[in-house]
C-alpha cells in the first residue's frame, strides 16, 4: 500500500494501518510505504500565530519520520506522476513505487499569481515565507488601511475570519486602533460560504466596525498604486494587503490526469474512493469535494479510508462511509474563539466565544503531534 503525502491526513492513515496490521508488516506479507517531498511534518494553522509573532517556525514542524510507525516505510522525494495502468508512483528522479493500494493525500497550495500583481503587491500568511514576511510588515506597521482580500476555494475557510479578528485585537493592543482602518472583501453574496457563520459573523464585524465587500473576486493588484480591482470592476486602496489566495491541487494530480481543471481529484463522498476506481483512495485537501479543506477533515476522512483498508486487506468489503464531519475552533481576537462542528445532514452553528475554548485551541495547537500519530 502506498500513501502519496505525508501531511496530516496520510500520516494518519499510514499509522492506523500500521497500527491494526503490525503483524503483517512484522512478517512481511504486508508493505505500507509513505512518499512525502519533505522530511518535516508541518502543522499549518501555526502560521496565523507566526504572522502576530506568537510562535516561532520550529514550532510548526517536526521530522515526519519521527510520527510515523516503525514499520511504515518512507520515501522522501517528490512524486511526478500517478501510473494507473502500471500501478505505480512515478518520482520525478524516474524511480518507481508501485502500489496495490494507493491512498492521495497531496493536499493543496495558494495560488496567489493567479491573481495578477498578488505576489509583489500582497501579504499571506498560508505558507511559513509568507506568514514571516506578514509578521515583518505588521511589526513595521503604524496604521492606515489594512484590506483583506479572499479567494476560492481555499483551505481552513474560517482563517480569514480568524485572521481579520486577531488582527483588529492586535492592532488595539498596539496603540494602533484608532489609526486603522480593516476592509475585508468576500467573494460571494455574504462574508462566509457557510450561511450560519456568515450570519454570526456579519454583527461581529459591525460592531468592530470592520468594513465587508461582498461580491468581491480579487482580479488584479497595482503594488505601485496601492490599489487592488475585483472581476465585479470595483478598486480598493490599501497601505497592506493581506490575501488568502485561491488555492489548487498540487501539479502531480494534473500531471497524472486524474483531477479536474482545478487539479481536484473526483472523489465519492461516502466511500472516499477516487471516481472509478477501486483501488485509490482520496482524502484532505485533495479531493473535489464541496466540504471544508482542513485538517479535521482529512483526519476524519484518514479514520474511514484507514478503517477501509484495513477491512479490504483482511477480505472485507470496505463499506465504511464518511458523513462530512468537519470541526474547526474560530479565533474571535487574541483571548478569545468559538467552533463549528458539521457534517452533510447538519450545518454549523457558532457559540459564544469564551477564553476556555480559546485555550482548548492553544492546547490543542501544542497537543496537534499526537494526531498524525493516531493518538489524538
Ligand atoms: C494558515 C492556516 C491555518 C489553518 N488552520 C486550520 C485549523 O485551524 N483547523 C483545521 O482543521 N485546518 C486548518 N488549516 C488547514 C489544514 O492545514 C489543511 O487542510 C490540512 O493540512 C490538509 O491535510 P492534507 O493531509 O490533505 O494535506 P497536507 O497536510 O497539506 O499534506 C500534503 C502532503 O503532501 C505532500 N506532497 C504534495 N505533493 C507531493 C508530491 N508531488 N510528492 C510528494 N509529496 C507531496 C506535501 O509535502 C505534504 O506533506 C489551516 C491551514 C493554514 C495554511
Amino acid at each position: 500500500m502506498v500513501i502519496l503525502g505525508g501531511g496530516v491526513g496520510g500520516t494518519i492513515v499510514a499509522n492506523q494501518v500500521a497500527r491494526q496490521m503490525s503483524d503483517d508488516l512484522k512478517k512481511g506479507t504486508l508493505g505500507v510505504t509513505v512518499i512525502t517531498d519533505s522530511e518535516q511534518h508541518v502543522y499549518q494553522p501555526m502560521f496565523l500565530y507566526l504572522a502576530f509573532d506568537q510562535v516561532v517556525p520550529s514550532e510548526a514542524k517536526k521530522p515526519e519520520r519521527g510520527l510515523l510507525h516503525r514499520y511504515v516505510k518512507m520515501v522522501v522525494g517528490a512524486a511526478d506522476h500517478v501510473d494507473q495502468d502500471q500501478k505505480t508512483v512515478v518520482m520525478t528522479d524516474g524511480t518507481s513505487v508501485p502500489y496495490d493500494y494507493l491512498v492521495i493525500a497531496t493536499g493543496s497550495r495558494p495560488a496567489p499569481e493567479q491573481v495578477a500583481g498578488l505576489p509583489e503587491g500582497g501579504h499571506l500568511f498560508y505558507t511559513e515565507e509568507g506568514a514571516l514576511r506578514l509578521r515583518q510588515a505588521l511589526h513595521d506597521f503604524e496604521g492606515g488601511r489594512v484590506v483583506i482580500t479572499v479567494g476560492v476555494p481555499h483551505k481552513c475557510p474560517v482563517a480569514p475570519l480568524e485572521f481579520t479578528l486577531m488582527l483588529k485585537a492586535w492592532l488595539e493592543a498596539k496603540g494602533l486602533g484608532q489609526k486603522t482602518e480593516i476592509v475585508y472583501t468576500y467573494p460571494i453574496g455574504r462574508i462566509h460560504s457557510l450561511e450560519p457563520v456568515a450570519q454570526w459573523a456579519a454583527p461581529v464585524f459591525d460592531d468592530q466596525k470592520i468594513e465587508s465587500h461582498i461580491f468581491f473576486n480579487p482580479e488584479q493588484v497595482d503594488p505601485e498604486h496601492k490599489t487592488i480591482t475585483s472581476l465585479e470592476g470595483e478598486t480598493l486602496d490599501y497601505d497592506l494587503l493581506v490575501a488568502v489566495p485561491p488555492h489548487t491541487g498540487q501539479d502531480v494530480i494534473g500531471r497524472s490526469k486524474l483531477g479536474d481543471a482545478g487539479q481536484w481529484v473526483p472523489t465519492d463522498r461516502a466511500s472516499l474512493r477516487m471516481k472509478g476506481s477501486d483501488d485509490i483512495f482520496v482524502l484532505g485537501d485533495a479531493t473535489d469535494l464541496p466540504i471544508s479543506k482542513a485538517g479535521s477533515t482529512a483526519h476524519f476522512e484518514a479514520d474511514v479510508v484507514a478503517a477501509n483498508l484495513v477491512s479490504l486487506l483482511n477480505g472485507g468489503l470496505g463499506s465504511v462511509r464518511y458523513d462530512g464531519k468537519v470541526f474547526c475552533f474560530i479565533e474571535t481576537g487574541l483571548t478569545k474563539a468559538t467552533y463549528i462542528t458539521f457534517d452533510y445532514l447538519n450545518p454549523p452553528k457558532p457559540s459564544e466565544p469564551t477564553e476556555m475554548i480559546h485555550m482548548f485551541k492553544m492546547a490543542y495547537n501544542r497537543l496537534y503531534w499526537l494526531t498524525p500519530a493516531g493518538l489524538l
